[in-house]
């Protein structure tokens, strides 16, 4: 059977993964360079790295739990102890290292931007700029409103009701010591989250600090350039922590327009109605990296269930 998933995403990787396991050949296609979706990690000049994305690997399903065992024993992720004393997961040496650990031997086609679908007697045809094949099978693991737009048409129920909070996101780098701890929920009203990047497990000696704007402030500066967002999300940073512009050697923002779920859809996937186009994301069931991998995975268990 020919099955392509689209979104290397962990809903895509967790789908494939499954799927490849159980000796099918999935093809995955994202239009991102790298595989992981909203599990990013980015690179700049000099060595330095930020976890721009997901920030940890929260777990409560036993069988979660298990795949995070199991990377960790590969040595894809391990544990850290932040600064409120619990003990979370995360990749190493970033946080694409759970998506590269699902990702393994997975035939993978990044930079490929999927465009349309159409179905007719001998399948699905996919296409990006041109024909990438034809298909039995095609999991659609893209957030709800690309899905939609892409794959809405062919569904058996709309995706309208699901909502996201987006979050502008500023990755900065200091030469100097920063006396904060690894990690703070909600210091300021612009800020939910600042964590010292570098201070995971696995990271290089860099002083790189990661800062989430609040769900408010994202959506009031929303549309403004990354250099703009850059510009005014590093002067609340600097004030608030009582630094100069000369103690910055890099500040740079990314713009996560769809970052966290916050009404689901409340199933954990759904079909056009002959079952041979899904659609899945932690858009279906919460927020966080776990309800992607239980989406992805429960796609490919109905997959397999029907062969
Ligand atoms: C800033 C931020 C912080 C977060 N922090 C945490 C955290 O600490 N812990 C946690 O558990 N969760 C966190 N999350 C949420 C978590 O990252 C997501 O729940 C999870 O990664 C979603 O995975 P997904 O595969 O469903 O979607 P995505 O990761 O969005 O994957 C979808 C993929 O589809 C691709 N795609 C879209 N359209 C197309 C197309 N037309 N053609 C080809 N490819 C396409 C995209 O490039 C993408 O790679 C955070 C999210 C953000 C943004």
């Amino acid at each position: 059977m020919d099955i392509a998933i689209i979104g290397s995403g962990i809903t895509g990787l967790a789908c494939a993964r499954r799927l490849t396991d159980a000796g099918l050949m999935p093809k995955v296609f994202d239009k991102g360079r790298g595989i992981g979706g909203r599990l990013a990690t980015r690179r700049a000049d000099g060595g330095l790295q930020f976890d721009h994305g997901a920030q940890m690997i929260p777990q409560n399903l036993p069988a979660f739990g298990d795949v995070l065992e199991q990377a960790e024993a590969a040595g894809f992720v391990t544990k850290w102890a932040h600064s409120d004393g619990s003990l979370r997961h995360v990749g190493i040496p970033g946080m694409t290292g759970f998506a590269k650990f699902l990702g393994q031997d997975l035939d993978m086609h990044q930079a490929t931007e999927i465009k349309s679908l159409t179905q007719d007697v001998d399948g699905w045809g996919i296409y990006a700029e041109q024909s990438v094949g034809r298909f039995d099978r095609v999991v659609c693991t893209a957030p709800s409103p690309q899905t939609a737009k892409l794959a809405g048409h062919a569904l058996t129920q709309s995706l309208d009701t699901v909502s996201y909070d987006p979050s502008l996101t500023l990755m900065v780098a200091l030469n100097c010591d920063l006396d904060a701890p690894a990690t703070q929920t909600n210091p300021t009203d612009a800020f939910a989250w600042v964590a010292h990047d570098s201070a995971k497990p696995g990271r290089s000696s860099h002083n790189c600090w990661v800062v989430q704007a609040s769900a408010e402030w994202s959506n009031v500066h929303l549309e403004l350039t990354k250099d703009q967002i850059a510009t005014l999300m590093l002067d609340l940073f600097l004030t608030h922590f009582g630094l100069s512009p000369t103690d910055v050697v890099h500040a740079s923002a990314h713009r996560w327009r769809y970052a966290f779920v916050t009404k689901p859809l409340g199933q954990p996937f759904v079909t056009s109605p002959d079952n041979s186009l899904y659609a899945g994301g932690d858009w279906c069931l919460g927020p966080r990296i776990e309800h992607a991998w239980q989406s992805g995975t429960a796609i490919a268990d109905d997959i397999l269930r029907a062969l």
